[in-house]
C-alpha cells in the first residue's frame, strides 16, 4: 500500500505540473535552485526594477539560459554550469535574461519587434546585462569571459539565425564596458583569465578600432594648438 501511494504520489507530481522538472528538484540540485535565485532577485532588488521576475534551475541538459515571454520566469539550464567558474559569470547570464525579460514586459509590441529583429535584441539584452551588473556589485567583464566560452562564430548560413556571431557580441560588449564603465578595464580582475586572455588575443584589431574611435590619434599639427591652450589655461 506504502509503495502504491509513493507511485500514485510520483505519479500525481510527474504530471501535473509543467514545471515540474524546474520545481521538484533532487536534494543535489536544490543548491543550484537556491543560488540562481538568490542572485536573480539580488539583481532585481539592486537595480530596482519594479516588475515581478521568478527564476528557476532546471535540470536538463541544455547549455543555455531562457527568459520566457509569457510567465517572465527565468530559467538557467544544468548543461551550462560546466561552463560558468564563478558567481560574477552566472549573474552575467541572469543579467542577459533579466534584460530580456525587461523587454517582455514593455508589451505586445515590443514583444512582435522582438521576434522580427532577434538579434537587435540579443546585442542590447548583453549591454543592457552589463548595466544591470554593475549596478548589482557584479563585475561586468565576466559578460566577455562567459560569453567567450559559450558563443561559437556562427557559418555565413547560420549566422542568418537568431544570435549575432560570437566575436560581434564579445567586441560590442567591450566597446560597452569601455566606454561607459572604463575602471573595470583599468582594474582588471580577470587580466589573467584564461577565457579573457584568449578574448584579447582573438580581438587585437577590434580593440584597436575601439580605441581609436574613443580615444583618436591627435594629429602632430594639432599638438602644438593643446600646448597653445595649456599655456593659456596658466
Ligand atoms: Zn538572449
Amino acid at each position: 500500500m506504502k509503495k502504491f501511494l509513493i507511485g500514485l504520489f510520483v505519479f500525481i507530481v510527474a504530471s501535473s505540473a509543467c514545471f515540474a522538472d524546474s520545481v521538484y528538484l533532487l536534494e543535489k540540485d536544490a543548491p543550484n535552485q537556491q543560488k540562481v535565485m538568490k542572485i536573480g532577485f539580488r539583481i532585481l532588488n539592486a537595480n530596482q526594477i519594479e516588475n515581478r521576475m521568478t527564476f528557476f534551475y532546471s535540470t536538463q541538459n541544455e547549455v543555455n539560459a531562457a527568459a520566457y515571454a509569457r510567465s517572465k520566469t527565468i530559467v538557467v539550464y544544468k548543461g551550462l554550469l560546466p561552463f560558468i567558474d564563478d558567481e560574477n559569470e552566472i549573474a552575467a547570464v541572469i543579467c542577459h535574461e533579466i534584460a530580456h525579460g525587461l523587454d517582455y514586459f514593455a508589451g505586445y509590441w515590443r514583444r512582435v519587434a522582438m521576434g522580427f529583429n532577434p538579434k537587435k535584441y540579443e546585442r542590447k539584452a548583453d549591454l543592457k546585462g552589463v548595466d544591470l551588473m554593475v549596478n548589482a556589485g557584479y563585475n561586468p567583464v565576466a559578460m566577455i569571459v562567459v560569453l567567450n566560452k559559450i558563443c561559437e562564430e556562427p557559418s555565413y548560413f547560420e549566422n542568418g539565425g537568431s544570435h549575432p556571431a560570437g566575436s560581434e557580441r564579445l567586441s560590442a560588449v567591450y566597446e560597452y564596458i569601455y566606454s561607459k564603465y572604463p575602471a573595470y578595464l583599468a582594474d582588471n580582475d580577470y587580466k589573467n583569465n584564461l577565457y579573457y586572455q584568449n578574448f584579447l588575443l582573438t580581438s587585437k584589431a577590434a580593440r584597436e578600432k575601439i580605441r581609436q574611435k574613443y580615444n583618436p590619434v591627435v594629429p602632430v599639427s594639432n599638438k602644438k594648438s593643446d600646448s597653445d591652450k595649456s599655456e593659456q589655461d596658466k
